[in-house]
């Protein structure tokens, strides 16, 4: 393995600098983000740089670069870092094009580094209104950005798509994708397609209709827009297709708040075939008794899509949760791969999308080729190969039985938005994997919300099955790595997480995976058997990919680190950011080092002793703001009044707020609840959706809960 590995090192490294669009020698594209089609096309030539979020257009996250291997990893040390000055989760995959590093972090802010030294060239901040966080299912982030033809391109949260002159900066273009006045949101990464810009949006949660729109990269003309759903039946349909999918859905609520399908993150683009491929969401509600009462399938929901992306012309599409009712979206990371069957090779789309399958389509026919659990989903028993639909657990269907059942996944799914990476030498798929379940139950009364979620799901309303006996662990159970064989369909290892929560992988060249975790580590494992070879402390969660790419000709990797809250034990040691968020260049014989310790200036926030009045109110009062508060404030704050790995918000149980309300219910908590005066920083206002008496029921609601954590830690318990 090292001699193969030095020999293909030096014939990649030849190529890499002598070749005719090498990275330090570009001859057709000079000047900042020179991306042309023919380089993206033939991206896997230029291994020096990472063109596109997912690497190439064939987004395997995989770097044929092999000087960081098996012999030289525990060389590999930080090169320079640079601390990001937002604090909320940053998952972009930092891109690399002839020395320079294009990164968008959390609130969709772009910035630009000199590669070789760390310096900012540049930064944008597109001033996104902090109170859209209200509008975010799952955080203010950003995925990435997409560089063509001297500009770069970023989705922001409020809809914009907006082009950046990729030498200043500068604003070049900016076009609105969607109707400012509905909850959409942009977190993906925009692809770039032959001078058109593809972008999808999220908000299936909220009151969205799913859609892709393609831009021309010049101009911001739109060129054509495609729906994953049906609108409004009294107008024409907007695609042929949409008439087929018409006959699939039943009632007339799904039209009028969205029906869902948001295009919120996988697109993948193959030249070879000049198809588009998009993965798309959820319905909206997610039960889909409410939704589409009597049944369908409620195409395009949970649908891989193939998209002629000059035209926007529908092909064929694969749908993986017919009449999805558990927020099982489709719209995972999506790899292109030639992979090798017995009877020769095949071009094939992969995605293991949230329901715990993974499928295997063929890129040109959208033929079912493969569909294995990749987790232990409960939902359904497998997938009918004839057919290529699932076979469903019938108590499942909570809709249907009306009766409250646990389910595995949860809506956060088996595999999210995570990057998973294709090693084409081993053969193998590293998928980040997060093993969860949730109960879902029908509401008694459902009424469509028009400022937050509509997911028509009462998750209280089967909480005690946990308590029945045989009944599975609550919730977030395990995370792991899994290494799984596309051709065979079987499990080869996997690689578990001491903290759960997922991470993205990266592959390359030299039998080498990278990966960070939930601990505050980035660390390489061996390709072939998932072996730890070499680890660093980066002192933040990592939820992000990382990318390979040269400098000088030298491999290096790079990291954005930082999600939410800080791994235990971790101090904060970066003043802009209160998650230690962080870009990391790595190299072999890096000798930088990160600080141990805030600069002795900096002021700390740090949780404060647990001080809550006393509780007060009736149980009638407390469990009628437990309803709400699981209804309106736990997707930030928590189940329960408890932040969790993926809440947002703070923990309200050490609310300043909370010492002063019983003494003054109306005062600071009915201006930060009501009043909305903390919208600037992501806390809305719900004066206007609530009435009062049940905003002062979620006080009392959490003020009981702060009095139960302050027993169990007089108690001596925590
Ligand atoms: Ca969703």
């Amino acid at each position: 393995m090292r001699r193969l590995s030095i020999v293909t090192s030096a014939l990649l490294f030849a190529a890499a600098g002598a070749g005719p669009r090498a990275q330090t020698a570009p001859t057709r594209a000079t000047g900042a983000a020179a991306v042309t089609h023919e380089r993206l096309a033939q991206a896997d030539r230029e291994p020096g740089a990472w063109m596109t979020t997912g690497g190439t257009y064939h987004e395997q996250h995989y770097s044929p670069l092999d000087q960081i291997n098996e012999t030289t990893v525990g060389k590999l040390g930080l090169a320079w870092s640079a601390d990001i000055d937002t604090e909320r989760g940053q998952e972009a995959t930092p891109v690399v094009v002839d020395g320079v590093l294009y990164l968008s972090t959390a609130w969709s802010m772009v910035k630009a580094y000199d590669v070789k030294t760390g310096t900012l060239l540049w930064e944008y901040d597109p001033a996104v209104a902090k109170s859209k966080a209200a509008d975010a299912c799952c955080d203010v982030v950003n995925r990435g950005v997409a560089v063509w033809n001297g500009k770069v391109y970023v989705g922001a949260l409020d809809g914009r798509l907006i082009a950046l002159n990729g030498r200043t900066g500068a604003v070049a273009w900016s076009v609105q994708t969607t109707d400012p006045t509905q909850p959409y949101t942009i977190t993906g990464a925009p692809r770039i397609i032959k001078g058109k810009v593809v972008i999808g949006n999220g908000g299936a949660e909220y009151r969205g209709r799913g859609y892709v729109t393609a831009y021309d990269a010049e101009t911001g003309q739109q060129a054509w827009r495609w729906y994953t759903v049906p609108g409004d039946p009294s107008k024409p349909y907007e695609q042929p297709e949409l008439a087929r999918a018409a006959r699939t859905w039943r009632g007339d609520l799904y039209w009028k708040i969205g029906g869902g399908g948001t295009v919120w993150d996988g697109m993948v683009y193959d030249p070879e075939l000049d198809t588009l491929y998009i993965g798309t969401g959820n319905g909206t509600p997610w039960n889909q008794g409410l939704r589409s009462p009597g049944g369908g399938d409620n195409l395009y929901l949970s649908s891989i899509v193939a998209l002629n992306p000059n035209t926007g012309t529908y092909k064929w599409h694969y749908q993986t949760t017919p009449g999805e009712s558990w927020d099982y979206t489709a719209t995972q990371p999506m790899i292109i791969a030639d992979l090798p069957y017995p009877r020769g090779k095949r071009r094939v789309v992969m995605q293991a999308p949230k329901n715990g399958f993974f499928y295997v389509l063929d890129a040109r026919t959208g033929r079912l080729l493969s569909a294995e659990k990749y987790s232990p989903l409960s939902w359904a028993t497998h997938v009918d190969m004839r057919t290529g639909r699932p076979a469903e657990v019938d108590e499942a269907r909570y809709e249907i039985t009306q009766r409250p059942v646990i389910v595995a996944p949860g809506a956060l799914g088996m595999h999210n938005w995570h990057p998973m990476a294709f090693h084409p030498k081993t053969g193998l798929v590293y998928i980040p994997v997060a093993v969860n379940n949730a109960p879902y139950s029908t509401p008694k009364d459902f009424k469509v919300n028009e400022t937050g979620f509509n997911t028509g799901v009462n998750f209280a309303g089967g909480a005690e099955l946990y308590d029945r006996p045989g009944a599975p662990k609550r919730g977030n159970i395990e995370s792991y790595i899994l290494a799984y064989n596309p051709v065979t369909g079987k499990e080869a290892f996997r690689i578990n997480n001491e903290v759960y929560g997922a991470s993205g992988v990266l592959a390359t060249g030299a039998n080498l995976i990278f990966s960070g975790n939930h601990k505050g580590e980035f660390t390489a494992y061996r390709a072939s058997n998932g072996e730890k070879l070499w680890s660093t402390n980066v002192q933040a969660r990592v939820v992000a990919g990382a990318s390979s790419f040269l400098v000088d000709g030298q491999q290096h990797i790079a990291l954005l680190a930082g999600a939410r809250g800080l791994p235990d034990n971790q101090p904060r040691t970066n003043p802009s950011s209160a998650n230690n968020s962080r870009l990391l260049v790595f190299k072999l014989g890096g000798t930088a080092t990160l600080p141990a310790t805030m600069p002795a200036n900096a002021r700390l926030t740090s949780r404060t002793k647990i001080d809550p009045p006393l509780s007060t109110a009736s149980n009638e009062t407390v469990f009628a703001g437990q309803q709400a508060y699981e209804a309106h404030c736990a997707r930030c704050h928590g189940p329960e009044a408890v932040p969790g790995a993926g809440s947002i918000g703070p923990d309200l149980r050490y609310s300043g707020l909370l010492p002063f309300a019983s003494a003054a219910l109306g005062g600071a908590w009915n201006a930060t609840v009501r009043e909305g005066d903390r919208a600037q920083r992501g806390m809305p206002g719900f004066g206007r959706t609530l009435p009062a008496e049940t905003t002062d029921a979620i006080l009392h609601y959490i003020i009981k809960r702060a009095n139960d954590e302050k027993a169990l830690q007089s108690q001596g318990n925590r």
